[in-house]
């Protein structure tokens, strides 16, 4: 698949590696458990959404645009990563922040992500609830063309056809590697949002002809809905590519069992998730994603879902600026043990 066909502007620092965690594949005594080290793309402490800002943030300049606006939660890994994208480029950053009120803590409402944010020079709006949003992002975007600027909007995720390029991008980068290293992949999981990590990666697996089966965690959405996001995403991109055979509906696979209460609430799984992969390999997840999609992960090898041989990658798509915002709901659970041997 021929992606220098469209802009793009270096952000991240790539290939971000394939690593092998031995310390974690014993712990659960079954598969061999690699990690794609997505969380080390590099701009503004890193994460899925700089791989996608590679393609949106190429299409805004050359749109000439002089400023970026996107939404996202308080604790937003995409609105952060634009902020520094925008930063790095010299274009203001508009965030329109949905803020529902629901909690309190000045850790969640002002640390982690929103900190970030603040340093990499965003201007900041609040509104009340997600249908909000994208009238927001219009709203603004319209008051600032009525400055005499010119706008660009990024939707919540940067989940859109050129978005996606990022992660078909990463899809052929992970093949590569797989080929280098001689690795056999089996499964490939990941945390599922927007949908638009999920669909690149689909597409560019079947345009690679590797048909290794995607499994996305779900964190905010049921599981049907969760399946439209990522097929709403993979529609527009093989529209964008001129793609014929894209992926269907039959190859999304995605599993919404590990979300708990709802999106950014914590679980005692993802707890004991983000506890035991920093303890056994010195690597960080967060709260909000990573976390409970680890959670899913460590939850399906315990019920046998993977054959004992399989090699799994688990794409770390980043957040650990979250970490900071939840510091009080990362300890109140903790594993019965993680043994040192
Ligand atoms: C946005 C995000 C995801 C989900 O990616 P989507 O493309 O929105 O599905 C996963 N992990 C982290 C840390 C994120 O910020």
């Amino acid at each position: 698949m021929l992606l220098s066909r469209f802009p793009r502007i270096q952000l991240a620092h790539r290939k971000t590696p394939l690593e092998r965690l031995p310390r974690l594949s014993k712990y659960l005594g079954g598969p061999n458990i690699y990690i794609k080290r997505d969380d080390c793309t590099g701009l503004g402490a890193g994460g899925n959404k700089t791989r996608k800002l590679e393609f949106l943030m190429a299409d805004a300049l050359l749109k000439n645009a002089d400023t970026v606006i996107t939404a996202g939660a308080i604790q937003s890994g995409h609105a952060r990563q634009t902020a520094a994208a925008a930063a790095k480029l010299g274009l203001n950053c508009e965030l329109v922040i949905v803020d529902d009120m629901l909690n309190p803590d000045s850790d969640y409402r002002e640390s982690g992500n929103m900190l970030l944010d603040r340093l990499f020079g965003a201007k900041i709006r609040h509104c009340s609830g997600g249908a909000d949003a994208a009238t927001t992002m219009g709203q603004v975007a319209d008051e600032i063309a009525a400055s005499g600027g010119c706008p660009y909007v990024i939707p919540i995720g940067g989940s859109n056809a050129v978005g996606s390029l990022g992660y078909i991008d990463c899809a052929m980068e992970l093949i590569t590697q797989a080929n280098e290293q001689q690795l056999p992949v089996d499964h490939v999981v990941h945390a599922t949002g927007s949908g638009g990590t999920q669909a690149g990666l689909l597409m560019g697996l079947s345009a690679l002809n590797c048909p290794v089966p995607v499994l996305g965690i779900g964190v905010s959405s049921p599981e049907q809905e969760q399946i439209e996001k990522v097929l709403r995403v993979v529609s527009e991109a093989s529209q964008l590519l001129g793609e014929g055979n894209a992926p269907g509906r039959d190859n999304i696979a995605v599993n919404c069992n590990y979300i708990g209460e709802g999106y950014g609430i914590p679980t005692e799984s993802m707890q004991e998730a983000v506890q035991i992969v920093s303890r056994l390999e010195g690597i960080l997840l967060d709260p909000v994603y990573t976390g409970k999609a680890m959670a899913g992960l460590i939850d399906l090898v315990r019920k046998g879902h993977f054959n004992e041989d399989d090699n799994i990658v688990f794409v770390h798509t980043g957040g650990l600026p979250g970490l900071f915002a939840y510091r009080k709901h990362i300890f109140q659970h903790e594993p019965s043990a993680i043994s040192s041997g």
